[in-house]
């Protein structure tokens, strides 16, 4: 069965919408927002609504590909995955109007009844401002309802849905459709609302650095009821992130969690488990920028090992537009050091052209190690083994 996606974890990817906004220094160089100026009517606009972003909703024939996808796997007997929103955050917190390619804004009848999306029609969104006439505005909620209930109508598919806003999970998961126990409800009537478990929605979030470690992961781990895989993207990886010595959300209790494990350590010694990361992508940034990022070897090596010593799969996507010597065997490549662009860079980010030459000695003993040479080659060249190995664990599904 044909893959339709270049990015190594997944099968198919599906976009909703696009559009989107930067949050953390993950986004700088989002691939997808320098895309989207190039069509921003079909890419959407980047940005929030008071700055003229735009969400721009899928058209009919994209939302219906993975009903096709879903006839496809079913019949091979194999599920695909389907890596959901790379040209948005899905649980973005969106309050302004979906549009469509021509900008014109999606509109729902007013009746609290009409809940499908078959209803919709799109209307010029300054005329509809001004007079609803009995319609109005779809919202991102009801864009989150159409997806979810796609996610149920499509068993064979296992989607992925991996978010910089881990925090808004709980609130737009409570809130869409599928989750609304509707049943006998009468008109007028408030529905009763539902933490209901999705079993084929994967649920991960992006961990670029230590900071996003601390603010997401716990964020996510509230999650762990809703979905049988939580995983983390820990990809443009731009800093040593430890796993193992995670706060709590609330940063006031004495305790720290290996989320890999579930263990959370608490002082004298006593500790408790709970829940845990499932899976862990890594990898290094790509793109065209010259300021493309470099990702230190080591910051991958502590990410593989403390992932192998909890026994967590570990998927290796790529080394990203630099590696770091030796994974790069110039004499295998026939590759002349001084072609490419070259630096050298300690583990914690700082690279040795930044430090005066004559405190270069003295910076390396009081970090204790010597800077790593690290060289742009370009992401096809530099590949994706570590230490001369691929990675490509994946996660087993929990019942
Ligand atoms: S959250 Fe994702 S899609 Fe949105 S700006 Fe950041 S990298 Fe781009």
């Amino acid at each position: 069965m044909g893959s339709n996606s270049k990015i190594e974890w997944t099968d198919h990817t599906f976009n909703p919408w696009r559009g989107c906004q930067r949050v953390s220094p993950g986004c700088v160089h989002c691939y997808a927002a320098a895309q989207s100026k190039r069509n921003p009517s079909l890419l959407g606009v980047w940005g929030p609504e008071a700055v003229e972003g735009k969400r721009v909703l899928a058209a009919e024939s994209m939302w219906a590909q993975p009903l096709k996808w879903n006839e496809q796997a079913e019949k091979a007997g194999v599920r695909q995955k389907v890596f959901c929103a790379s040209f948005a955050d899905v649980f973005e917190s969106w309050f302004g109007p979906i549009v469509n390619g021509a900008g014109d804004a999606w509109i729902k009848p007013y009746s609290q009844r009409e809940w499908g999306h078959e209803h919709w029609d799109t209307a010029d969104l300054e005329s509809m401002k001004r007079d609803p006439q009995g319609w109005q505005l779809v919202t991102m909620s009801d864009v989150l309802n159409r997806l979810f209930k796609l996610t149920q109508a499509t068993p064979w598919l296992d989607w992925l849905l991996v978010t910089k806003r881990p925090e808004n999970i709980l609130p737009m998961w409570n809130l869409s459709e599928p989750m609304i126990d509707l049943a006998g409800i009468e008109p007028g009537e408030v529905p009763r609302y539902r933490k209901k478990p999705l079993s084929n929605v994967w649920l991960g979030t992006s961990v670029e650095n230590q900071e996003m470690a601390y603010k997401r992961i716990p964020q996510l781990l509230r999650c762990r009821e809703l979905s049988p895989v939580l995983f983390l993207s820990c990809e443009p990886l731009l800093g040593p992130v430890d796993l193992t010595l995670i706060p709590p959300i609330n940063r006031n209790a004495p305790c720290s969690t290996n989320v890999l494990s579930g263990v959370t350590y608490w002082p004298e010694g006593d500790t408790d488990t709970g829940a845990s990361i499932d899976w862990v992508i890594c990898g290094g940034e790509s793109g065209k920028e010259k300021s493309i990022r470099p990702m230190h070897p080591n910051w991958a090596r502590t990410l593989r090992d403390q992932c192998l010593a909890a026994d967590v799969p570990f998927f290796y996507k790529q080394h990203g537009e630099w590696i770091g010597m030796p994974d790069y065997d110039c004499f295998t490549h026939g590759m002349n050091l001084d072609s490419h662009p070259h630096r050298m860079m300690f583990s914690n980010g700082k690279f040795a052209d930044e430090i005066p030459r004559e405190e270069r000695y003295s910076y390396s003993q009081r970090i204790e190690e010597l800077p790593v040479s690290v060289m742009r080659v370009g992401k096809k060249a530099a590949g994706r083994l570590l230490d001369g190995f691929e990675h490509n664990g994946m996660p087993e599904v929990r019942e």
